[in-house]
């Protein structure tokens, strides 16, 4: 099944070319305190039977504006170096590396956190917010997080998978804090719609490829990631208790290269779909 977020907070199913509305079978009333992380996603894995029914409200696909699938992620966990290639190219180009950082493995240098200001999603633009200064495209896979999660082993690390979405993991190049220079305002892009595990049965063998302006950047696979995304799960949550809504971007391989105003993103992985995204002007 194929969820979606769409004309201002609405919840949809993709049926096709269409788009069932679903937002009326879902509990919206809010009652404080909230619990940690997005506290819609819980209900979003028992939509199946509900969202099949036809007498909901149906709207054409290409009609809508969506956005993120995930509205409020109580976390957004990066994985900087995932994939061998991109290791090698950051530690090849100074401009990556800062002349400062020799990047090695995920293990020594850990995971990192995204702002959640930073999240938008299809119908939104991404805005570099730093004048003059090399603005990256990162594809990766996104795992969204079912259920909370306390030092889960790698062997039932999926059973917590609620499902996968394409990630775009902006990022400024420089020589602060990587939470620094991937957190600004449209730095994080969710899209097109979360694809429910049952519908991706093996995670870490999906075609993956970003283009920009029609001309193919990047493209792999992710079988290429050196932590699959069981070991992703297994490694944050044994640092961070992951909730319902929690966001991890599993890296990205290699071919990252500058955006500008203007630019058309187009990110693809196997089994998700397509996440069409467009780069506007820099904000004074
Ligand atoms: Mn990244």
């Amino acid at each position: 099944m194929k969820i979606c977020r769409f004309n201002t907070d609405r919840v949809g199913v993709i049926d096709g070319e269409s788009i069932i509305d679903v937002t009326d079978a879902l509990d919206m009333s809010p009652k404080w305190p909230l619990p940690h992380g997005d506290w819609i996603v819980p209900q979003l894995a028992s939509l199946t039977e509900r969202g099949a029914d036809s007498s909901r409200p149906k709207y054409l696909l290409s009609e809508v504006r969506l956005e993120s699938p995930v509205a409020n992620p109580g976390k957004i966990i990066g994985a900087p170096i995932n994939y061998k290639a991109h290791i090698e190219e950051a530690n090849a180009d100074r401009e990556i590396n800062q002349g400062k950082t020799h990047y090695t493995s995920l293990d020594e240098f850990g995971l990192f956190l995204k702002a959640g200001s930073s999240l938008i999603g299809p119908s939104q633009t991404i805005y570099p917010r730093f004048r003059d200064r090399r603005t990256d495209h990162e594809v990766e896979l996104a795992v969204v997080v079912g259920k909370s999660a306390n030092r889960i082993s790698r062997h039932e690390a999926l059973q917590y998978v609620l499902g996968y979405t394409i990630a775009l993991d902006v990022t400024v190049r420089g020589k602060e804090f990587p939470s620094f220079r991937k957190s600004a305002d449209t730095y994080s892009v969710l899209g097109p719609w979360l694809v429910t595990a049952d519908e991706v049965p093996d995670p870490n063998a999906l075609d993956l490829s970003l283009s920009v302006n029609g001309q193919t950047k990047q493209k792999s696979n992710t079988r290429m990631m050196i932590f699959d995304v069981a070991r992703l799960i297994e490694y944050a949550s044994s640092f961070y208790t992951l909730h319902p809504g929690d966001v991890i971007m599993t890296g990205t391989p290699e071919g990252v290269s500058p955006i500008s105003p203007g630019d058309r993103l187009v990110a693809e992985i196997d089994r998700i779909g397509r996440l069409e995204m467009r780069v506007g002007e820099t904000l004074d």
